[in-house]
């Protein structure tokens, strides 16, 4: 496959958005929006892809009333048939996944190479919990004297699921699968920055035998079509993945509702480097981590914590490897970084620049805009920076990496906590007590040892502090997609209290 290769097949795919725009689609039927529509454009060359169907409260509220009326049927469904439907879901994901590849990659900027992974990692999502439906509903025996205690699991109901824009196909299948697996419905709001995916896995569902309304898809603003998902009482729960910002404003939205909320938010991660780590592994994976996927991604290793005794030959390293990254055309298949998704996006991250140099930090690479074409930027090393500063305290969300030294264990310690985020973190050591002593103290919901970020799905996946609520992944995900329920069968030894006798 070669660059234009790609963009031939992908002017394919995009003819049908180019005549037909994004509609919503509910009940199985696709709607325009009531708001009329809004455009999604390319961060690749800034121009208009198609038309978006902009939903409203009032599309939220037909599509709550859809997944509501399909909920008992798709509740009542065995599990061997709900994972038989999800299994052909999964089929036809990997069918189809080049066409969703190159229509992520144009819609969000990101390159092709990662892409074309997390279009086959969005099949692996299904079929995993494909596989786990048909025990979603296990529960435990707990017996007591005179009494059989038995707990089982029912799915919660219809439920509300809103995603960001980056790697917005994976990120849905990740949230999708698992609530169609343990029996609920679901109203899927994406990202109003990334519609064209969403649209191909409801499409892609429902042609693999999803009933009509268990998966709906309305297009449209946060603020709007987002807040009405929060508020509506027919949606038992919303799951949700965005900024730490927006999480507590759906805490807010759902508590009039006492929706239960599942909050996979932001991060400013450490990768602490200690002296005595295998360098060059640790240098992989500091640069994959922060600047694959454009560094728009929730668990980048954004702030690198290196040790002193090291820190000028890794920083020199790490110089040389970036300057190095190829900024591009994200259908090219060489790309290793293509365009931020959008310009309000662009310009928080470009600002970045000034502030670092602002605060006494040094651009040791990058730190410049790219191509003007689109949203690109080079890939950037910030370099003397200290752990008060906001290139360490904030999520930029770019391609940029602030580094920060330290002299022992206990200083990497701290600094690694001193964040309000808690997301992941990652440590390199081959000392294996200290990588126990720091792992045990390091405040965060995920943490690799010597390793990037891989994802394991039956692994708890999931953020502490202002980094999250709950957790995804395994039976995690059915804890939350699933009402537990208790069951006591006396056995006839049990004496009930008698009054009035
Ligand atoms: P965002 O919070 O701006 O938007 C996310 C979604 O929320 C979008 O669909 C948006 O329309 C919707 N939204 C906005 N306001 C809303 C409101 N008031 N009510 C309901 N919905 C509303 O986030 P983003 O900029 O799209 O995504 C980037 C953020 O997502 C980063 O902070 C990143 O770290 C985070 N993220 C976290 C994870 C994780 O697993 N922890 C994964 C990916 C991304």
């Amino acid at each position: 496959m070669t660059l234009s290769d790609n963009l031939k097949a992908l002017d394919g795919h995009l003819e049908r958005f180019r005549a037909g725009g994004v509609p919503n689609r509910i009940g199985g039927k696709d709607q325009a929006g009531t708001g009329g529509t809004f455009a999604s454009v390319s961060p690749v060359d800034k121009s208009r892809i198609c038309d978006v169907a902009l939903g409203t409260s009032e599309d939220i509220d037909i599509a709550a009333h859809a997944a509501h009326g399909a909920f008992p049927a798709w509740r009542n469904l065995s599990a061997k048939e709900r994972k038989a439907t999800l299994i052909r879901v999964a089929e036809a994901i990997e069918a189809r996944a080049e066409e969703i590849a190159l229509c992520e990659c144009w819609d969000t900027g990101q390159a092709y190479r990662f892409m074309s992974k997390a279009a086959l990692r969005g099949a692996e999502n299904f079929r995993y919990f494909a596989d786990q439906a048909v025990s979603a509903r296990d529960g435990y025996n707990l017996p007591s004297p005179g009494l059989a205690n038995v707990t089982t699991r029912v799915p919660i109901g219809p439920v509300g699921i809103i995603t960001p824009w980056n790697t917005p196909f994976m990120l849905s299948t990740w949230k999708i699968a698992p609530a169609l697996a343990a029996g609920c419905t679901v109203v899927h709001k994406p990202a109003e920055l990334s519609p064209l995916t969403a649209r191909l896995l409801v499409e892609i569902a429902e042609g693999a035998g999803l009933p009509p309304g268990v998966l709906n898809t309305v297009n449209g603003y946060g603020e709007e079509a987002g807040k009405a998902l929060c508020e509506h009482p027919l949606l038992k729960a919303i799951a949700f993945v965005g900024e730490s910002a927006t999480g507590k404003l759906i805490v807010k939205q759902g508590a009039d509702t006492l929706k239960r909320v599942h909050l996979e938010l932001g991060g400013k991660n450490p990768v602490i480097v200690f002296g005595d780590a295998d360098l060059e592994r640790a240098l992989d994976a500091v640069i994959f981590m922060i600047y694959s996927i454009n560094g728009e991604r929730c668990t980048s290793s954004s702030r690198l914590l290196v040790q002193e005794s090291i820190r000028e030959e890794f920083e020199a390293r790490l110089i040389d490897r970036v300057n190095r990254i190829k900024v591009g055309h994200p259908l090219d298949p060489a790309t290793e970084i293509g365009p931020l998704i959008a310009d309000d996006h662009f310009r928080k991250v470009t600002s970045y620049f000034d502030i670092a140099t602002s605060e006494g930090a040094a651009i040791a690479a990058g730190g410049a805009a790219g191509d003007a074409t689109g949203y690109f930027v080079q890939p950037t090393l910030f370099t003397g920076a200290d752990n008060g500063m906001r290139i360490a305290q904030e999520e930029i969300f770019g391609p940029v990496l602030t580094s920060i030294k330290f002299s022992d264990e206990d200083e990497a310690l701290e600094l690694a906590n001193d964040t309000d985020y808690g997301l992941a973190a990652y440590v390199w050591t081959s000392d294996l007590t200290r990588a126990l002593r720091v792992t045990d103290k390091l405040e965060a919901g995920m943490i690799w040892v010597n390793s990037e970020n891989v994802r394991h799905l039956p692994t708890p996946f999931g953020g502490a502090k202002s980094s999250g609520m709950g957790r995804d992944g395994g039976d995690w995900s059915f804890e939350f997609y699933m009402e537990q329920k208790h069951i006591g069968f006396a056995t006839g030894e049990h004496k009930i209290p008698r009054l009035g006798i």
